[in-house]
């Protein structure tokens, strides 16, 4: 008796580890964890985005609202990784900022990119300062901060908000990052406004991206003519809550896109967007269709 209760025991851990190792197994695969995966998370009304490079850096461009963005970064890594390597904080917005200190008290985190508002009263610079400065490299974004993600794949941070555009306005005090990864780009504009865009025109900026992650949720105080114009975008992608009280995105904004032929995707109606980069191409898969 007690020797097949040994022999069932052995049986039942050979059962588990099979089980894990095949689930494993099949989590990779599945994952496309050779190539560069790009998640554009729907937490509702906010924003969420995760980078996963295939030499493994992982790095997420705020947290989104609430919670919701535990269970996304759940959703896209394996169970035992509980590490990000960079986190940027584009602006101290609830929306942007709430989920990033869920994911802070969570995960091991190297270093932290932010911008202190213009005045630095906004309502979590505080808070946020006591939580960070424990957990992680903290790194104020002046100017522009570089990340070297290997040969021929950086990702640039870019502050504007000593501009004159930036002080009056927290949106406008939103960290601009561009991924430029072997020859394909991505860029992610926060919620930056029109008039910061058009401070940026006119510095020397390459500002021509595949992809870009359109401002605001859409608002049309940003999002501008001139500067999706100078972006020229294939595919965009709008992070914004169903139904949400401010009316984003803008239907004039929709139209600009459509007018230049861009491909819209937007989390209201597609769920989570995630896109692989496949050799020069873009692989869009998203959780809901419509
Ligand atoms: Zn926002």
């Amino acid at each position: 008796m007690h020797f097949l209760r040994k022999k069932e025991i052995k049986i039942l851990v050979a059962i588990i580890f099979l089980t894990v190792f095949l689930g494993f197994n099949v989590y990779s695969a599945n994952k496309d964890s050779d190539k560069l995966r790009v998640s554009f998370f729907d937490v509702g009304q906010g924003d969420g985005i995760f980078i996963q490079t295939p030499d493994g850096i992982d790095i997420l461009i705020d947290g989104g609202p609430d919670k919701t963005i535990l269970e996304k970064l759940s959703s896209v890594m394996p169970f035992y990784d509980k590490h990000i390597d960079y986190l940027i904080i584009t602006h101290e917005h609830e929306d942007h900022l709430r989920g990033a200190i869920e994911v802070m008290d969570r995960y091991q985190i190297d270093k932290i990119y932010y911008n202190e508002s213009s005045d630095g009263s906004g309502p979590y610079s505080i808070i946020f300062k006591d939580i960070i400065q424990e957990r992680a490299t903290l790194i104020e974004v002046n100017d522009l901060e570089i990340i070297d993600l290997g040969e021929d794949k950086e990702l640039k941070i870019y502050s504007f908000a000593q501009s004159l555009a930036g002080r009056s306005n927290i949106n406008n005090t939103s960290l601009m990052t561009k991924l430029s990864f072997e020859g394909s780009s991505f860029l992610f504009m926060a919620d930056i406004e029109s008039d910061l865009e058009k401070h940026i025109l006119e510095q020397d900026l390459e500002l021509k991206t595949d992809i870009i992650k359109i401002s605001h949720h859409g608002s049309n105080n940003s999002n501008s003519s001139d500067f999706l114009a100078e972006v020229n975008p294939e595919i965009a992608v709008i992070l914004v809550g169903l139904d949400n009280d401010f009316g984003h995105p803008s239907r004039r904004v929709i139209k600009r896109l459509e007018r230049e032929d861009v491909e819209i995707y937007r989390t209201d109606l597609d769920g989570d967007i995630k896109i692989v980069l496949d050799s020069k191409d873009y692989l869009v898969k998203t959780t809901k269709n419509h």
